[in-house]
């Protein structure tokens, strides 16, 4: 059967570009459909707006440790709506780069909703299109329980585009959003309160992780309630919002933030007209090949939900491409030792084993683990503490985990991820020679393994 192309890739986010230049570099007739935003999630309302509001709001602490070492200014005055126009920019000539990838590429961009009609055709913009393969690359999307009053609240989404800084803001969850968010709202200057359902946040991270960023978090000012989740939210009369607790407490804010996961975004997209299946949680449900139960049907990133990062979005549009189109040069995707940041303030960078998940696998273990006061602190008022730890197999001396808390961690964790991923041994991190003065250097100096 003549098809229209070889590949038609639904959603132009990390993912779907990556799959989609790749595919036509390797000589196939190529389609992209994109219904909001070129560049998806990560770069407009993710990981790119989101460091950039990180950055903004670390200038805070920027300019009260300056008088350490002897500047001195008039108070700084800080203007979200300066920040959010320049971001916004920013994000546009982004934008506009990855219209030219694609075009350049050879890929044909289609911009509207396309909705899948059979298993080999796309309708967008009321036109058919056929095609081999079809790509579902359409990401996530937040979810908010439901709970009374969830109108009031607003997700990530909205948060990049607020048109005043808020002065009480409750930010609701405890995963990479919403501590990140936390940070940003407190850095800009307002009153954070952080609500988590659970004992302790960031579930599936470090422990020590986890208890440094919420005694860091809370010596910032930052107010942190675990065991607590809202049961309804109040509009008052003046705007205010009245979250109510399950204890019966409640508290008044200005903005409310909902960071409490993300959900599979199929909407529209016309999947009951094929054989795609889902998991538990509505993620689509594929192969290790990222092939759905429809034969001609692939799915990656976000919407799978195996691991949802962009890096790991790229790889695997990569490997599609690959399998598609250059069979030959298909290689599986690796998911062992991905490492990863919370650009939360401080930030945690971290690659392979917790200490929990090393014992639970069966590990003998060691553990290094260093807290002290960073060098760039010493002449200023700040008694912010950096945390790096080692978790390090006892018999065969391999590193399993490197875990940080502390300013560039994400820059300092990349490095040490190429190291674990060569299998280095806790003899080559000794044998390594520090770089002087840094605070990574601590990771190449631990000696002494803690009780
Ligand atoms: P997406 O990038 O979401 O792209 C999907 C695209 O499909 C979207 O553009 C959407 O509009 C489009 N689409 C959906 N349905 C249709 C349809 N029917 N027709 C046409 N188009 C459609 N990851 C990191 O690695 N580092 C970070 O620092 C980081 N920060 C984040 C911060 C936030 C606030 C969020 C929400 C996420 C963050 N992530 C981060 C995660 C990262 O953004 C995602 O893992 C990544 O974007 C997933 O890529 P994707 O291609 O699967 O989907
Ligand atoms: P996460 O899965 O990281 O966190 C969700 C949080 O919401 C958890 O604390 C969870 O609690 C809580 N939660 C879930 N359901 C409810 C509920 N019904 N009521 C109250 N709390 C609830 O999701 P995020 O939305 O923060 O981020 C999505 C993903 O995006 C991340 O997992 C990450 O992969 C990616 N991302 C990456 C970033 C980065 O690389 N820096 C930054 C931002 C996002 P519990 O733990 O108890 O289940």
């Amino acid at each position: 059967m003549n098809y229209d192309y070889d590949l038609y890739a639904i959603g132009a986010g990390s993912g779907g570009v990556r799959a989609a230049r790749f595919a036509a570099g390797f000589g196939a007739r190529v389609a992209i459909a994109e219904s909001r935003y070129l560049g998806g999630t990560c770069v407009n309302v993710g990981c790119v707006p989101k460091k950039l509001l990180v950055y903004g709001a670390h200038y805070a602490e920027d300019f009260e440790q300056a008088g350490g070492f002897g500047w001195s200014a008039d108070a700084p005055r800080f203007s979200w709506p300066t920040l959010i126009a320049n971001k916004n920019r920013e994000i546009e000539r982004l934008n506009g780069i990855y219209r030219n990838l694609l075009v350049n590429s050879g890929v044909a961009l289609h911009e509207g909703h396309a909705r899948i009609v059979d298993p080999h055709t796309v309708q967008i913009n009321g036109q058919r299109h056929t095609a081999e393969h079809i790509l579902v690359a359409t990401g996530s999307w937040p979810f908010v329980p439901e709970i009374p009053g969830r109108e009031y609240a607003i997700t990530s989404n909205e948060a990049f585009f607020l048109k005043d800084l808020p002065r009480r803001v409750v930010v609701v969850g405890g995963g990479y959003i919403a501590v990140e968010f936390a940070s940003i709202f407190h850095g800009m200057g307002a009153q954070v309160t952080q609500l988590y359902r659970g004992e302790l946040f960031l579930r599936g991270f470090d422990s020590s992780v986890r208890e440094h960023l919420r005694d860091e978090l809370a010596k910032k000012g930052v107010t942190l309630r675990f065991n607590s989740n809202p049961v309804r939210i109040d509009k008052l009369a003046d705007g205010t919002l009245r979250v109510m607790l399950q204890d019966g407490t409640a508290l008044d804010a200005d903005c409310v933030l909902y960071a409490t996961g993300r959900r599979a975004m199929v909407d529209g997209l016309g999947l009951e007209n094929t054989r795609v299946g889902f998991d538990q949680s509505g993620f689509i449900e594929t192969d290790d090949d990222y092939r759905t139960a429809e034969p001609s049907i692939l799915a990656l990133g976000d919407v799978i939900n195996r691991v949802p990062l962009t890096p790991v979005a790229l790889a695997e549009g990569m490997a599609v491409a690959r399998q598609l189109f250059r069979p030959e040069e298909y290689r599986r995707v690796d998911y062992s030792l991905i490492p990863t940041a919370v650009f939360s303030l401080p930030n945690i960078g971290t690659v392979g084993m917790t200490q929990e998940q090393a014992r639970a696998a069966g590990h003998e273990l060691k553990i290094f683990e260093s807290r002290f006061r960073p060098m760039k602190l010493t002449l200023t008022e700040s008694q912010e503490k950096t945390l790096m730890k080692l978790v390090v197999d006892a018999r065969t001396d391999r590193v399993l985990g490197c875990h940080m808390v502390g300013p560039e961690a994400g820059e300092i964790i990349q490095g040490l991820a190429v190291a674990l991923k060569a299998g280095a041994t806790k003899r080559v991190f000794d044998e390594t020679l520090g770089i002087h003065p840094t605070a990574a250097e601590e990771f190449v100096t631990l000696r002494t393994p803690v009780a």
